[in-house]
């Protein structure tokens, strides 16, 4: 229905091989393509990379993605040009060579980059980059700004860096050039305070549910020793979970180390992982439980990037999160081959002091922690009610489907169930 659908197809299958796009994903796609200034919200791993790396290529001219971590930058810029689309990145530690190639890209009217990564600092601290952009820009090759993990624009966001207050200027300077903003962050407050930021107000919002309906929700209560949670996991490894595979996640090196010589020593097969071990350790532990050698990684948040298991069968929070959007995310790895997955998190109150006081230097973050504390502490409320609005979503009142535990044991009229008799139930 757009002069551009027919390429966008093509794109999509031939060059980026994919079959189908996502949900939102074609909807981010077309509002970008006619020009309008847009912001992106969808979960993480949802795929919003795509939303401005394929329609870089069925325009003319070049793209600028602005994002926060050169480690990110670096792995996408790698993976395009696994795809023969030319790429290129410019950081403040880029050799001189690279940087000098990048700034004359965008004064060379022949170039074949289409995706230009650089870091937010590039276009605060560079005069030379911003008047090239300038440059770019008058010759009508500047196509538009992508901005991934756009919420870090404002304090009120879980991850702020000042730099990103700079691309402010953007929508001024750059009259016409739309600008798409990404992220993960749905929170109403923080939308509206990037949008006032970027100077883009009334910008269209695509936003995709948060609703994960084949993840039960769970809290347990958490006893005060370890020996304790080591028996609590033992039951849930040996007979809840028995032939599945997941994810334990704590909150030190140390709990991780602990908890999984403690669950060896109960004749579990379980791997540690966490970011004091050297890089090959962690990958050797990584390939031993996705190849099912292991049952379970006991791991600190570390373990994160490059999970591309689709059976994760449980996620159990041996800690609770510092936040509900992280909780989200990590929680979020289980189930992704849309069958029934199980996120249980232990909580205790003491361990909201433990994660407080780790995260107290920063703006907001003891708001975050709220809502988090706020999920497991519920009483009588649907969890999956307290997730949707977090993210500022309804799934419908009665669309639990008995899966969170309060949901599940109302419906079973039994209002104390004993942690033992759950765990025995497969
Ligand atoms: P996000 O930035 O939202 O966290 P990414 O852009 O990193 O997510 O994408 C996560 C994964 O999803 C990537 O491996 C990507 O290749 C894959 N992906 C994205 N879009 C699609 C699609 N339409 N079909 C299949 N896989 C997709
Ligand atoms: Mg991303
Ligand atoms: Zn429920």
């Amino acid at each position: 229905e757009y002069e551009w659908t027919q390429d966008v197809d093509n794109t999509l299958r031939n060059i980026f091989n994919l079959d189908s796009f996502r949900p939102q994903q074609l909807s981010a796609i077309n509002s970008t393509l006619s020009g309008q200034h847009s912001i992106v919200v969808m979960p993480t791993g949802a795929g919003k990379s795509l939303c401005y790396q394929l329609p870089a290529l069925v325009k003319p001219g070049i793209t600028i993605v602005i994002s926060p971590l050169v480690s990110l930058m670096e792995d996408q810029v790698r993976s395009l040009k696994n795809r023969n689309i030319p790429a290129m990145l410019m950081t403040s530690s880029s050799p001189k060579e690279e940087t000098q190639a990048a700034l004359n890209l965008l004064k060379d009217k022949d170039t074949k980059i289409k995706l230009l990564y650089v870091t937010p600092e590039r276009l605060a601290k560079s005069k030379r980059f911003m008047s090239n952009l300038q440059k770019c820009h008058a010759d009508g090759r500047l196509q538009r700004f992508a901005i991934d993990e756009v919420h870090c624009c404002s304090q009120w966001g879980h991850d702020f860096r000042p730099d990103y207050k700079f691309l402010g200027i953007l929508s001024n300077m750059f009259q016409n050039v739309p600008i798409l903003g990404l992220t993960a962050t749905a929170t109403s407050h923080v939308l509206t305070d990037v949008q006032k930021i970027l100077n883009i107000p009334g910008c269209l919002i695509i936003k995709s549910t948060f609703n994960r309906p084949n993840l039960f929700y769970k809290i347990l209560e958490k006893p005060s020793s370890q020996e304790d949670c080591l028996n609590i996991l033992e039951k849930l490894l040996k007979y809840r979970y028995k032939n599945e595979t997941g994810i334990i996640y704590t909150n030190s090196i140390k709990d991780s180390e602990e908890l999984a010589s403690g669950l060896r020593k109960k004749g579990l097969k379980v791997g540690c992982y966490h970011a004091n071990m050297e890089a090959e350790d962690r990958s050797k532990v990584h390939l031993k439980w996705h190849d099912k050698h292991y049952q379970a990684i006991v791991a600190t948040v570390a373990f994160g990037m490059g999970i591309d298991k689709p059976d994760v069968r449980f996620v159990i929070h041996h800690t609770i999160s510092k936040s509900m959007e992280n909780y989200y995310q990590e929680s979020g790895r289980a189930g992704r081959d849309g069958l029934r997955a199980e996120c249980v998190t232990l909580y205790r109150m003491q361990d909201i002091f433990k994660i407080s006081s780790m995260v107290f230097s920063s703006v907001g973050v003891l708001g975050h922690l709220y809502g988090m504390v706020k999920y497991c502490i519920t009483g009588n409320i649907c969890r999956r009610k307290l997730i949707a609005e977090h993210f500022n979503e309804d799934w419908g009142s009665d669309d639990c489907n008995q899966m969170c535990d309060v949901c599940f044991e109302n419906n079973i009229n039994t209002k104390e169930i004993r942690l033992e008799s759950h765990c025995r139930t497969i």
